[in-house]
């Protein structure tokens, strides 16, 4: 029985700049016991290096092949549904627009020309980069994709507006729907598998799944029962050191609803015997 875990990032290993306490240990654990994991993570605006990189300063030691992030994902998906040499009108910021370059597209300053719009969290989004996305859609015809549709993400000082929000607008003003990337969308879930087994190289028969938010982390595992068959099982686990209160874990729908309810990244060796 080969176990591989998927491990969410902001509220799970850290919260805004600060590590969470046992974040280090646990992933130096799996480390040390041959344990695969891939932090899956919908924060696109950071490369894979950066994310490897700041959490290296946290003293989590990660490489960048141990991270996908909603934009490498959506880099991956398009190039292998679309292929080379398109053209995008991007709102999004580094990790976002370095994956669209990377597979070869061409990211545009404004609508004109575009065949796709793709939507991520940008933090200086102004009304300006709104409307051109929406010229993109209605004028130029393009399709809409969003890195993932969260409607916040947690830091230190609280929530803050998620890139949902912007994918919101442009979902309003076009009524046209995106194509989600990011959790719990069975696409993201399906590359950090592939990268689970290439760094095993091994099939992996059953996965961990671990993540503060039901409605992206848990709800993905729940959708990666339901589409991939070809793993033995899947088990979530909801962490209450990131977005959600411990009175909202207790009253989560049954397709919200996690194997397991821990404090922090530093309990899970109280469950390990259950998840292995
Ligand atoms: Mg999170």
């Amino acid at each position: 029985m080969k176990i591989g875990f998927l491990i969410d990032i902001d509220g799970v290993l850290k919260l805004g700049h600060r590590p969470i306490p046992g974040a280090d240990e646990f992933i130096a654990f799996l480390e040390a016991e041959n344990v695969p994991f891939v932090l899956v993570t919908n924060n696109s605006t950071k490369t894979p290096e950066d994310v490897a990189d700041s959490l290296s300063k946290l003293g989590i030691e990660v490489t960048q092949s141990h991270v996908i992030t909603s934009a490498v994902a959506t880099g991956i998906y398009l190039s292998e549904n679309f292929g080379v040499g398109r053209h995008a009108f991007v709102i999004g910021e580094k990790g976002l627009k370095t994956a669209v370059k990377g597979i070869g597209w061409t990211v545009l300053e404004n609508h004109r020309g575009a065949e796709f719009v793709i939507v991520g969290l940008d933090r200086s989004c102004d009304y300006a980069k709104v409307t051109e996305a929406v010229r993109s859609i209605v004028v130029e015809g393009a399709k809409f994709i969003a890195s993932n549709d969260d409607r916040t993400m947690p830091s230190e000082n609280g929530p803050m507006a998620g890139a949902g929000t912007i994918v919101a607008s442009v979902r309003y003003a076009t009524g046209v729907e995106p194509i989600v990337i990011g959790k719990p969308n069975r696409f993201i879930g399906e590359i950090a598998l592939k990268r689970l087994k290439e760094l095993t190289q091994a099939d992996i028969d059953e996965v961990v799944v671990m993540g503060d938010r039901p409605e992206t982390d848990i709800k993905l595992a729940k959708n990666m029962v339901e589409s991939m068959h070809d793993i033995i099982s899947v088990k979530s686990i909801l962490v209450l050191s990131g977005i959600t209160p411990r009175e909202k874990a207790e009253t989560l729908p049954p397709d919200l609803k996690p194997d397991f309810v821990i404090n922090s990244v530093a309990d899970v060796k109280n469950i390990w015997g259950a998840l292995i």
